[in-house]
């Protein structure tokens, strides 16, 4: 294993004008660090990387990110790292020095600059408020947190050695400063219908509008903890004779699991326009938009209610999904009713949208005639 990331010479950046032209959400990856110290059971890092976290220096970070911004003008990029804050509190000034770093550059003035970065789910207690303000600063507004589970026992399952309590505060204390982004586990071979009710609960105090979020399944990497303990009980079995699948223990879990992926086979292309609108909606309101509109902005504040509602109406859904299939009673009416209403948001969602695109367009007309 290379212990000094640094012997390593930059990634080639050949392709990305071409991933620029082919994609308009197209982000250069950006690597830190390497490896995780944790051992969360259903992650393939530890085996892979065996806990060692190693980092690069940050100013050579910032250099990689300045010569893409210099060279190919992208201004959102995606951090690939693991942990960027390795073992916490100990590790935690490499962020802080990339951030400073980016700061001290000015590179945040010149290139309305978003980061993408994935963090577990204690970094608000990790972080002090001034440097969570830092970090937010420097570009980093996205933050995929991996919370897996609202409940407790998956958790422990889990392995994460992080409080559920502190789930919620780090949702109420970073949720108006960063769009925080949520990953989840809430399907594996141990899964029961209370777990599904305490999931429900924390996805929708984070509120976002994304079904997918009621559909995650653990897949099982070989090398994970979670794997070797199915395999020892016998409790994998071969799908095709590429993947490996499992039963789940509970019945009702799986009349579950079928129904949400149900209806997510149905709306599936309109959740991920859902994801990309948010994401959007954020760069607008972390104002990357440099030039703003009234009109624009009194459309999104209609747009990000109706994704609340939408956010809501997918909870009360997962909910009802629970109670039927809990008493045994055909849950299809509830799709029907569900599918129906996403739709109409939906529609009112991609009306508003057009009017953003007329009101953008006239005040573009607009100050090309003056
Ligand atoms: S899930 Fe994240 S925190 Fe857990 S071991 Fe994997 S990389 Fe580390």
């Amino acid at each position: 294993m290379i212990s000094n990331l640094d012997d390593f010479p930059d990634p080639a950046r050949d392709f990305l004008n071409t991933a620029k032209q082919n994609n308009h959400y197209a982000m250069p990856l950006i690597l830190s660090s390497r490896g995780c110290p944790f051992n969360c059971s259903f992650c393939s890092s530890p085996a892979f990387f065996e806990r060692k976290w190693r980092k690069r220096n940050y100013s050579r970070v910032v250099d990689e990110i300045q010569q893409i911004i210099h060279d190919y003008g992208f201004s959102h990029f995606y951090f690939t790292d693991d942990q960027i804050l390795g073992r916490g509190g100990r590790d935690k000034g490499h962020l802080l020095a990339i951030a400073e770093e980016i700061l001290l550059r000015n590179l945040h003035k010149s290139s309305d600059l978003y980061f993408f970065v994935m963090m577990r789910a204690d970094f608000s207690s990790i972080l002090t408020s001034p440097e969570l303000n830092l970090i937010f600063s420097a570009g980093f507004k996205d933050i995929f947190v991996g919370f897996e589970s609202g409940n407790s026992t998956q958790i422990a399952k889990y392995n994460k050695g992080i409080k559920i309590q502190s789930y919620f505060s780090t949702i109420r204390k970073c949720q108006k400063l960063f769009f925080l982004e949520g990953g989840f586990i809430l399907f594996n071979p141990y899964t029961s219908i209370s777990s599904l009710y305490d999931d429900a609960k924390l996805i929708n105090a984070l509120g976002i509008p994304q079904w997918s979020y009621y559909t995650k399944k653990y897949l099982p990497y070989p090398g994970s903890n979670l794997f070797t303990e199915l395999a020892t009980k016998d409790l994998l079995i071969e799908s095709n004779y590429l993947l490996i699948d499992y039963n789940f223990l509970h019945r009702s879990v799986e009349i579950i699991y079928k129904t949400v992926s149900d209806i997510e086979n149905i709306i599936a292309e309109k959740d991920y326009f859902i994801f990309l609108l948010m994401d959007a909606l954020y760069k607008y309101k972390f104002n990357l938009v440099t030039s703003r509109n009234p009109s624009a902005d009194s459309l999104f504040t209609q747009i990000e209610n109706k994704l609340q509602k939408l956010s809501l109406l997918e909870n009360i859904i997962f909910l009802g999904i629970l109670e039927y299939v809990s008493q045994s009673l055909d849950s299809k009416y509830l799709i029907q009713q569900f599918v129906d209403q996403f739709n109409t948001l939906y529609f009112q969602i991609s009306e508003l949208i057009d009017q953003i695109q007329t009101a953008e367009f006239k005040r573009h007309l607009r100050n090309y005639n003056e």
